[in-house]
């Protein structure tokens, strides 16, 4: 697969030596690029895999989370989660959507057809967590372990979209779709963060549900389950809020202004930060 370095994996905006706040904004599926190198292995034609990323990238997610980490730091990845999932656990026996086609690997597509072939090989696996996973995941663990050190304390916002029809793999692809769907950990999202952030989507009138349809945050391997001082929460904003689905172009500026000014307010701030203002 070689080693080159000739394009992008990922990007940190911001640095911890130089942030105000023990801030995390993590933005895992915004990028469509796929490695010429990966391509030959997805079964896709050129048309079928455009409408794929269409489906399944998070448009604009490093727009509309990136200026919520303003005085943290921002971890954008710019490879397509159709290489590789980073929050997706490493073995596909500890991944519970793996038998959807669906772990750190992709194995099928949004609509339930192949994406790579039944031959491609546990070698072949492997090889893409070793070259985009493995140093993904530690680069962010050593983010939020510099936070740690620094301040004591580590807020990671997960920043996603999601489409408003679901994909063939969810779990529960007849749960409601708000327009927010809060993802919480039992161990790493504490309860006054959620009810403020709910309080927050319930004063600018959007809708929103707790873990529906998606559960969860991401917390890095090692600090999972282990390290309260890491909290985490992801945000799922529904895509036709705020772009067309179809080609992930934004509807209007004023939709990703409104969603960009929601998450970088005074008052959303605080929140991720964990500070009661009131
Ligand atoms: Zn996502």
């Amino acid at each position: 697969m070689g080693d080159a370095q000739e394009y992008l994996r990922f990007e940190v905006i911001g640095s911890v030596e130089h942030c105000e706040a023990p801030l995390l904004v993590h933005v895992p599926h915004a990028a469509r690029h796929i490695p010429v190198e990966i391509r030959p292995s997805l079964l896709l034609s050129d048309a079928e895999l455009e409408i794929e990323q269409s489906r399944v990238t998070d448009h604009l997610t490093d727009q509309l989370f990136g200026p919520a980490a303003r005085g943290g730091v921002c971890f954008v990845n710019r490879i397509s989660r159709l290489v590789f999932d980073p929050e997706r656990f490493r073995s596909d026996e500890d991944e519970v959507m793996a038998s959807r086609g669906v772990g750190a690997v992709y194995f099928g597509t949004s609509d339930g057809r192949a994406l790579r072939s039944p031959a491609f090989s546990r070698e072949e696996r492997e090889s893409i967590l070793r070259t985009f996973y493995d140093p993904y995941a530690s680069a962010v663990t050593d983010i939020v372990d510099a936070l740690l050190a620094r301040f004591g304390r580590c807020m990671i916002v997960d920043g996603h979209s999601y489409p408003s029809q679901p994909f063939s793999w969810e779990l529960r692809a007849r749960a409601p779709r708000p327009e927010v769907d809060l993802g919480t950990d039992a161990f790493h999202t504490p309860p006054e963060l959620v009810s403020d952030l709910e309080a927050l989507l319930k004063g600018r009138g959007v809708s929103f549900a707790k873990d529906v349809p998606f559960a969860g945050s991401y917390v890095p391997l090692e600090h999972l389950n282990k390290d309260r001082r890491v909290a985490s929460v992801m945000l799922e904003l529904r895509r036709d809020t705020y772009c067309y689905e179809d080609s992930g172009e934004r509807l209007h500026m004023r939709c990703i202004d409104t969603s960009r000014t929601f998450w970088t307010s005074a008052r959303s701030r605080s929140v991720f930060l964990n500070l009661r203002t009131t």
